[in-house]
């Protein structure tokens, strides 16, 4: 394999210049060699180097292009970084970024655990929930509607108890 000096990035044996950055390809000698992985920031980049460390992979960022205005401004560094791993480690690493979703391998595709699309579902969800909510507003008006009697009538019966019981404590 080579690598580009510059980008890092890797290349096939067969290719001369990088196809990132045009500069003169460099061949591998050195299983550490720190090679480009992926581009990240923020929380992805801490997810990915989280993940990387956890699988005992050393991983290095290099920024690309620091904004330094934005982190004075946000406290929050913004700006991408260059995850490099070494060469021995890059399959793995690859390997683990697609697993986390942070490299799109762009061969799988999207799919419920029951193999179901799911714009079905939230349609036939969605036909019960408004066969349900009609059904449900009809009875909370029939309910509120005897509630209301009821309370009317503890109202009035409640107090003409409650007017007794005081005369009768009183006489
Ligand atoms: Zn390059």
């Amino acid at each position: 394999m080579k690598y580009c000096k510059k980008c890092k990035r890797i290349h096939n044996d067969t290719e001369e210049k990088c196809s990132n950055c045009g500069k003169s390809l460099l061949k591998i000698t050195d299983e550490n060699t720190p090679v480009y992985l992926l581009s990240a920031s923020g929380f992805e980049l801490k997810r990915i180097k989280a993940a990387l460390k956890d699988a005992g992979i050393p991983s290095d960022n290099i920024s690309q292009k620091h904004n330094f205005s934005a982190e004075a401004v946000t406290g929050y560094d913004i700006s991408e970084y260059d995850i490099l791993v070494p060469y021995s480690a890059y399959e793995k690493a690859y390997d683990i970024c697609v697993g986390i979703g942070a490299i799109n391998s762009g061969e799988e595709k999207i799919i419920n655990d029951d193999g179901t699309p799911s714009n079905n579902d939230t349609e036939s969800i969605d036909e019960q929930f408004e066969k349900m909510s009609g059904y449900k507003r009809t009875t909370v008006r029939i309910v509120s509607a005897i509630l209301f009697l009821l309370l009317v009538a503890f109202a009035v019966y409640g107090t003409d108890f409650i007017t007794g019981l005081i005369k009768n404590f009183f006489s």
